[in-house]
């Protein structure tokens, strides 16, 4: 049984501009590593490539709806998204919230027609906690949001 419920909007942060994986950047409660689904979306050479994965590289606030992304960890699965493995520019929407594709629909492929994707988007980037909480550092002007560029 999972402790992490997929369909609860969270915001998500980078494990690189957060300090860590270990504890929450908003609240500072300890993170669960716990494996989900996220859809991804691979740009490499002017091509988009979204796909789905299955990943052990998120870190779960049980405290408030917050994910930390293992960087590194999510590159690796960017790697193996795209053909000549070579690293790329990557953007993670959300979580899937498998249980919400009703039983009947399951052995159908997600995103096919009748059968949505059943993504549950990150909230929006509401700019906390300031730069500077996790390294105790003040702001260099380095945004954080690298590789989260939106279309
Ligand atoms: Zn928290």
């Amino acid at each position: 049984m999972k402790v992490i419920d997929p369909s609860v909007p969270r915001r998500r942060y980078w494990s690189d501009d957060v300090g860590g994986r270990e504890v929450c950047p908003r609240c500072g409660h300890a993170l669960i590593n716990e494996q989900q689904t996220y859809m991804m979306v691979v740009r490499q050479g002017g091509e988009t490539v979204p796909f789905i994965v299955g990943a052990r590289a998120g870190y779960f606030c049980t405290e408030c709806p917050t994910v930390v992304l293992d960087r590194p960890g999510f590159e690796e699965y960017a790697r193996t998204g795209i053909k000549n493995n070579r690293p790329a520019e990557f953007t993670i929407f959300g979580l899937l919230d498998l249980a919400a594709i009703p039983p009947e629909r399951r052995s159908q492929p997600i995103g096919a027609e009748g059968n949505p994707i059943p993504l549950v988007k990150f909230l929006p980037d509401d700019g906390q906690p300031k730069a500077g909480v996790a390294g105790g550092k003040p702001s260099a002007g380095k945004r954080k949001g690298r590789g989260k560029k939106r279309k």
